[in-house]
């Protein structure tokens, strides 16, 4: 089962050029035509679910708009002693 993410896009910072949106593997960001960040940008924001939290995303921008969060992996339980 592929990895579970989301992100975190700083829309103060975002400048809307869709690098992101470009180079994400799960083709999973979009720009967020409703909204307009405070330089007046459309933002990019997840537009699916799909996110494996791979950072890709957060390594294009090129204004380090993005903080990618991957959900942790159970740990397997340590083997009884007896
Ligand atoms: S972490 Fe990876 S899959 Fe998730 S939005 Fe960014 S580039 Fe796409
Ligand atoms: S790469 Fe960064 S600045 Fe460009 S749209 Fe994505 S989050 Fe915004």
């Amino acid at each position: 089962m592929a990895a579970k993410g989301w992100v975190k896009i700083d829309e103060t910072l975002c400048k809307g050029c869709e690098l992101c949106v470009a180079y994400c593997p799960a083709g999973v960001l979009t720009l967020n035509t409703e909204r307009l960040t405070p330089h007046g940008y459309h933002p990019a924001a997840l537009g699916k679910e799909g996110c494996t939290g791979c950072n890709v995303c957060a390594v294009v921008c090129p204004e380090a708009a993005i903080t990618v969060y991957r959900e942790a992996k159970a740990r397997p339980r340590a083997a009884a002693v007896s």
